[in-house]
């Protein structure tokens, strides 16, 4: 029979193994996963799970699932001609290949130490740093550290962030948008406009030479897609591995899901990086059906979602917005507010919802029938969606 070799232990690989099963294959599947546990899910790592300890594993029963898990085993190399992965317990040849690694951290210079939270580890070892009083500093302010610092405020510590650019969440969001995001951080000591010169010992060294002193140094600067043991295998690299609208690489045995994929959205005629939990949950059955129907792929170009619990509210964004895209606020009830961005024709290509997830939903669908507002018209957040 066939066999399938899938690299990485996370959600995308878990649900490609799932999907492949859910359409039918027989032959014999493989989950290669660097991390010592099964796979997990992430997103509460940095709420409920940093609070208080808490098991994330999924539920699965792999032998039911005919899934040999390959656990603390990493990739090491791809060689595509003889359809093999090298890792460090041996060789897997495969017939097909789904390349599942997902991103990594991006760390700071310096000897001193530095945390970053990606993993069921890193969690466990934040969580011990967090106490009453601790000194902690976050370097960066954007999605993971405002969630951490909701946490470590709650937990009574005291908070300083220090992020290179204007606002926090400048670059996602968009200037005026973030300026209203920026009173949410009152208990924190937000110094923007900062950058780092390098980790020491004793905490930071501040670009003009300044000392922070810190207990804890969490560095949540971004992720970079786990691409490096690709090099060399001859697989097109943007930053992630590239792949088509049926996330397919070039190579017609390998295919790409989840944070690690860069995949090619016909709706916004561009390539969009993963980085997003919905993706690596919804992708897996694009991967399963293009790999066992190759006559008759499925395209996979959701509208992008992502949420993110922060300070006591919830923020959802969809869709993709273009800094030539125009932007609105949308004031409801309640405290509730959301932002809608569209292009020059009108037509709504983002839209960001604060503590309102129905709003998320009808511009999500909005989004999806490429409807056309008058921004004018929906500046009240009850407004609906649609043409004038
Ligand atoms: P991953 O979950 O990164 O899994 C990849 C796996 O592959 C990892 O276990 C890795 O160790 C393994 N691997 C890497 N290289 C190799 C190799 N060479 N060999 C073998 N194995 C390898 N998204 C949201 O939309 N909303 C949120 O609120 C949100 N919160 C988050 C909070 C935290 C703390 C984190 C870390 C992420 C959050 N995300 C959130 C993002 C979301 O979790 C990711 O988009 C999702 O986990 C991506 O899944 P994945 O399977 O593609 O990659």
């Amino acid at each position: 029979g066939r066999r399938i070799v899938v690299v990485g232990g996370g959600l995308a690989g878990l649900r490609t193994c799932e999907a492949l099963r859910a359409e039918g294959f027989d032959g014999e599947l493989e989950l290669i996963c660097s991390e010592p546990t099964p796979p997990y899910d992430r997103p509460p790592l940095s709420k409920s799970a940093l609070l208080e300890a808490q098991d994330t594993t999924f539920d699965v029963d792999y032998a039911a699932l005919g899934v040999e898990l390959r656990l603390g085993v990493r990739a090491r190399a791809l060689d595509t001609a003889a359809r093999t992965v090298h890792t460090d317990a041996g060789e897997h040849s495969y017939d097909a290949l789904v390349v599942a690694t997902g991103a990594a951290p991006v760390a700071l210079p310096g000897a001193g130490r530095q945390l970053v939270l990606r993993t069921a580890a890193d969690a466990e070892h934040l969580r011990a740093e967090l106490r009453p009083g601790a000194r902690v500093v976050l370097v960066g302010a954007g999605w993971i550290n405002a969630e951490i610092a909701t946490t470590a405020l709650s937990l009574g510590c005291s908070v300083t962030c220090v992020e290179a650019g204007s606002r926090p969440l400048a670059g996602p969001l968009g200037a005026q948008v973030a300026e209203r995001l920026r009173s949410w951080w009152d208990g924190v000591d937000l110094r923007c406009g900062t950058g780092v010169g390098e980790v020491t010992t004793d905490g930071l060294t501040l670009d003009d030479g300044t000392a922070l002193p810190a207990d804890v140094v969490v560095t949540g600067i971004g992720v970079r897609p786990d691409v490096g043991w690709l090099t060399g295998s001859g697989l097109e690299i943007d930053r992630g591995v590239v792949v088509d609208e049926s996330l397919r690489t070039a190579d017609p045995a390998v295919f790409a899901v989840g944070d690690v994929a860069m995949r090619w959205s016909p709706r916004f005629g561009t390539r969009l990086g993963g980085e997003h939990w919905d993706e690596a949950r919804t992708g897996p059955a694009t991967v399963a059906g293009a790999l066992l129907r190759p006559q008759s792929p499925p395209v996979f170009d959701p509208v992008p979602y992502f949420w993110s619990d922060q300070f006591g509210h919830k923020i959802q964004f969809v869709g993709h917005r273009s800094e030539s895209d125009d932007m609105v606020f949308r004031e409801g009830a309640d405290g509730k507010w959301g932002a809608a961005w569209f292009d020059a024709a009108g037509q709504l290509t983002a839209h960001l919802s604060v503590d309102s997830p129905r709003h998320m939903v009808q511009a999500r669908m909005a989004i999806d029938r490429r409807v056309v507002v008058d921004p004018d018209e929906i500046r009240d957040l009850s407004a609906p969606l649609q043409a004038p």
